[in-house]
């Protein structure tokens, strides 16, 4: 049985349901520790598609809640999924030290690109921004703040070939978190999004088994990140694809981040 660490709430505006049903769905499942991590706020900010920053000590309060109220079936844990902009350091030691956020999940939806540009890894026209993307994933990896990469392939979403940037790319991730012992999510929620044709064939938007037997060689730790933005997807149907996937593939799939 896998445990889940990408679990969003209703606060993202894009997910359904009370925290709650999300705790209650994770016991049904027979999972022993559920992560929360909505998509994280800035302070001064707003990136779009993410909690408020007011919002963030009654998120932290609500878990904490949760957390004693069912501390007998299930252990729950404070998290952030957060993009890394290195302005923002200072942002990520205070979520850490002072809020006491049990671990930030890096969720590199956004990125600042070689010439300053921001960019969106779910719109890359070239695939140079997506060696710039995974340079912010290095830079990131190297900081220490974050305990896990969400959806590290997500770049294979756009109508890209496979080329040598991309190669390239996705060479460098698996790289830099062999060399940080950096743990990588296995996503389930590419397996939500609809299978279409791309240069590289019929295909799920990603997991893509290109990074993956890439990742697999280098015995990275994996775990299943199951992404949900509904209580009903903590652990369906996806989740056990993504699972049985990942366990073909070889992967060294582990059960807890902690
Ligand atoms: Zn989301
Ligand atoms: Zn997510």
């Amino acid at each position: 049985m896998r445990n889940n660490y990408h679990t969003h709430t209703g606060r993202c505006l894009h997910a359904y349901g009370s925290d709650e049903e999300y705790v209650m769905k994770a016991i049904e499942s027979g999972m022993s520790e559920l992560g929360f991590s909505d998509h994280g706020p800035f302070p001064d900010h707003d990136y779009g598609l993410r909690m408020q920053y007011s919002e963030l000590d009654s998120y932290l309060r609500t878990v904490d809640v949760l957390n004693n109220k069912y501390r007998d079936r299930i252990k729950l844990f404070k998290g952030l999924e957060i993009e890394y902009y290195p302005s923002y350091n200072d942002y990520y030691r205070l979520l850490l030290d002072e809020k006491k956020l049990d671990y930030l999940a890096l969720g590199a939806h956004s990125f600042y690109d070689r010439n300053g540009e921001f960019r969106n890894i779910f719109f890359a026209g070239s695939t140079d921004e997506i060696e710039d993307y995974s340079a912010n994933i290095c830079s990131a990896i190297e900081t220490g703040f974050f305990t896990f990469v969400a959806h590290p392939d997500i770049l294979f979403i756009n109508n890209l070939p496979i080329d040598q940037k991309v190669r390239n790319a996705c060479t460098r991730i698996i790289d830099c978190a062999a060399e940080h012992d950096m743990i990588l999510e296995y996503n389930a929620n590419g397996y939500r999004r609809e299978r279409r044709l791309y240069p590289d064939g019929f295909r799920y938007p990603y997991p893509h088994p290109f990074f993956w037997e890439e990742a697999a060689k280098r015995n990275i730790r994996v775990i299943i990140g199951s992404d949900c933005h509904a209580p009903d997807q903590v652990y369906d149907e996806s989740f056990t694809y993504a699972e049985r996937k990942a366990e073909e593939l070889g992967l060294n799939l582990i059960d807890s981040i902690f």
